[in-house]
């Protein structure tokens, strides 16, 4: 019997690998940035020196291979900023692909322009170079593509639509940082990368974000525009002196990333290659297993990504597969005998609850339904409705964890034919 219908989990009380990690090393990180008493780079710098928050974007520049680093409080801050740089503003539209976290769309909002959703590949959920290019307008200003839970956007087809268009890139890589496409990280291809470092994120920090150009004159723009139009002194502040000077040639808001939450990634950071392979690991184990299930296989991956990214996990079942059961069905079902969250992905923005501009002023104002929602979205429904998503972390521990997933699997596969009249049953299983 399934364990949403009472029966015996497959997992008993065997626990999950926690997120985020950490250990002695962080809590000293941490503790040297409080001890700093800088806490933030607006703050002097008592002992003299770079603050942790610029050593960061220098660092996280240096890893993707990225000429410029800037460091933020939110990824949503890292898309007004990087949106801005670009000079995207009132009257422009930006294409934003309709299955993503919400903030792709309210950041293209926040600088008074248009967000234009398009449709994405039902196979990966990512953006595809026809949707852009079917949706460009006299008015595109720049497309933001998103590299969608554990795999990658064909980047160099977006990068050869819109450089033919004359438009910018922005790669949102909040769900794949250090991925590599032909040896090369994400987030490099088009003209800014932004990340979220959020708690759930894969390189994570709690409220943080960054983002990463090639381009002097953007990562110039960038610095002003999240410190209230400053940027950095041009050597490293000595002992009482402040590290942010006044440069005002584009006004800025205030989007720093704290000297805490910098000292926390500074230590993360150098954890994310060994993360990255054990994930790998484990992500092969279930794809061999899941080759074994009907109806299942893993999100399809380009050959060209030489080394993943995992922010969730991405499970594909063929239409029937459990029967006439909902994807959140499965997903609940999946989740009691696991003891560890399964769920769908979220609802495409043209129906999500978090994609309301008419409820603020500022944004009814422009907001226009037919361009921004004015096309059709099977591809994401159609991934929404067949993909069962689990957290990167659950890959973070042994090959008894992915036998017990895939034990799960088939089990709920298997007795499939139960939510044929036990939806009830179901349903109480997901409000608890
Ligand atoms: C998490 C996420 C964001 C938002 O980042 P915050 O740090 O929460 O502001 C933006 N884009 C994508 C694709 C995300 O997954």
């Amino acid at each position: 019997m399934l364990a949403i219908h009472g029966g015996e989990p497959v997992r008993g009380a065997a626990a999950w690998p926690r997120w985020p990690q950490y250990d002695e090393r962080t809590e000293a990180e941490l503790l040297a940035a409080l001890r700093s008493s800088r806490w933030s780079v607006s703050w002097y710098a008592p002992e003299g020196g770079k603050s942790r928050e610029r050593l960061f974007g220098e660092a996280f520049a240096r890893y993707n291979g990225a000429a410029y680093g800037v460091s933020v409080d939110h990824g949503s801050s890292a898309l007004v900023i990087a949106l801005e740089a670009l000079g995207v503003g009132p009257g422009d539209e930006v294409i934003v692909p309709a299955l993503t976290w919400v903030a792709p769309a309210t950041a293209v909002l926040r600088v008074g322009a248009l967000p234009v959703l398009v449709d994405v590949d039902p196979d990966t959920g990512c953006v595809t170079a026809d949707q852009v290019r079917a949706a460009l307008s006299g008015r595109t200003r720049a497309v933001i593509a998103v590299h969608l839970a554990c795999t990658v956007a064909r980047v160099d087809e977006l990068v050869a639509v819109t450089s033919a268009a004359g438009i910018a890139l922005i790669e949102d890589c909040s769900q794949s940082h250090g991925a590599r496409w032909s040896g090369r990280a994400v987030g490099t291809f088009g003209d800014i990368g932004v990340f979220s470092l959020g708690a759930a994120k894969s390189l994570a920090a709690g409220e943080a974000g960054a983002a990463i150009t090639d381009s002097l004159e953007l990562y110039r723009r960038m610095l002003m525009l999240r410190a209230d139009s400053r940027g950095y002194s041009e050597g490293p502040p000595g002992a009482g002196e402040y590290e942010l000077v006044e440069l005002g040639e584009i006004m800025g808001g205030n989007y720093c990333m704290s000297e805490l939450t910098a000292g926390i990634l500074l230590d993360q950071l150098p954890r994310l290659n060994d993360q990255h392979a054990r994930r790998a690991v484990r992500a092969t184990e279930l794809e061999d297993g899941l080759a074994r299930i009907p109806g299942l296989s893993s999100i399809p991956v380009p050959a060209q990504v030489d080394r993943r990214a995992v922010y969730e996990y991405g499970i594909r079942f063929e239409p029937g597969t459990f029967g006439t059961a909902p994807v959140e069905h499965v997903a609940a079902a999946l989740t009691a005998e696991l003891g560890t969250k399964v769920y769908p992905p979220r609802a495409p923005l043209p129906r999500s609850n978090l994609l309301r501009p008419q409820s603020k002023p500022r944004f009814a104002r422009f907001w226009d339904d037919d361009r921004a929602f004015g096309r059709t979205f099977p591809g994401a429904e159609h991934y929404r409705e067949h993909t069962l998503l689990l957290h990167h972390s659950v890959l973070l521990g042994e090959r008894a964890d992915i036998d017990d997933i895939l034990t799960a699997l088939a089990k709920v596969h298997a007795l499939s034919d139960a939510f044929d009249g036990a939806d009830s049953a179901v349903r109480k299983g997901i409000s608890a």
